[in-house]
């Protein structure tokens, strides 16, 4: 839950789950309907789908445990190399880091070294004995996340809380090396088409190739390209949507019809019971205004 989103915005989400699932056998008999509905709002719903398939495999092939290999937990779905490298340390308490961003920030500053130029499985192999001289390996993972997050943070490190200092070479240097910089922002234009009826109805389709809404409800979506004719369609607004590193300039149109291709079908704008992305919903909002 917490890649990529805000600890703040989880919290409700995770305190809703443990409620509803109390084991892990639990999880992994739910349907998917049911955990995208409780997922509803929080965005990259592949983890929604991963953690179920995940808790499918651990309760079917594992005994509801996590496997005690880096081997084996990659293989789980959605499970990479960083993941995977968190839950054996935080979980088998096995003498691992996992690098994510903000990790990798920390130890390329404290040697002042771009991170392009670090092997980090390398530096890992040569300060083993240093980096983990302590049997406490899955506060050190945390620690190390947090450290990153908070104090040695990417903007203005607060190093002169820092209890690394004395032994950092970025705050000694005079050469300091600059950040990388990862989410590049991705600027798209989209035309969105929207059949609507007097009931107050729109017409939806799971059928779309939008990869990252792919599967989800949503009216006709094309990237907007100069000289396409929308002319039988009414425009209704333009409005900005942000989805993960993706910024999209959304062109809304409406047309009323009772008449909607065969892939479609009509759900209310005010009551749904069935799972309805963020994405969907702002279009709602603002199809709305019409009535
Ligand atoms: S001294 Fe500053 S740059 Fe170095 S590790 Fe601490 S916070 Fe990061």
């Amino acid at each position: 839950m917490l890649q990529q989103t805000q600890v703040k915005t989880v919290i409700p989400y995770f305190k809703r789950f443990i409620k509803r699932f109390k084991t892990l056998k639990s999880l992994s008999r739910c349907s998917e309907k049911r955990i995208l509905k409780l997922w509803e709002g929080l965005g990259y719903y592949r983890r929604a789908r991963n953690l179920l398939a995940t808790s499918k495999v651990l309760v079917g092939k594992y005994n509801s445990k996590l496997p005690k290999t880096i081997k084996e937990i990659k293989t789980l779905p959605g499970i990479g190399e960083y993941t995977a490298s968190a839950l054996l340390g935080l979980v088998h308490n096995q003498p691992t880091i996992a690098f994510d961003g903000n990790v990798k920030r920390v130890f390329s500053r404290i040697i002042n070294k771009k991170e392009s130029k670090i092997n980090f499985d390398y530096f890992i192999e040569i300060n083993k004995k240093k980096l983990f001289n302590s049997k406490r390996n899955s506060d050190f993972v945390e620690a190390l996340m947090e450290f990153g997050a908070l104090v040695c943070k990417p903007k203005e490190p607060i190093c002169s809380i820092c209890n690394l200092n004395k032994n950092c070479k970025y705050f000694k240097s005079s050469k300091k090396i600059k950040t990388t910089k990862y989410k590049m922002i991705e600027n798209i234009n989209y035309d969105v088409f929207c059949y609507v009826n007097k009931k107050k109805q729109i017409a939806l389709t799971k059928k779309n190739n939008l990869g990252f809404l792919n599967q989800f409800s949503l009216p006709e979506i094309r990237e907007a390209k100069n000289n396409v004719r929308t002319s039988d369609w009414k425009f209704l607004k333009k409005y900005k949507n942000s989805i993960s590193n993706k910024k999209l300039n959304i062109n809304l149109y409406y047309k009323f019809s009772n008449k909607i291709p065969s892939s479609f079908i009509w759900h209310s704008m005010d009551k749904n019971k069935e799972f309805i992305p963020t994405f969907t919903k702002k279009i709602f909002r603002q199809v709305s205004t019409l009535f």
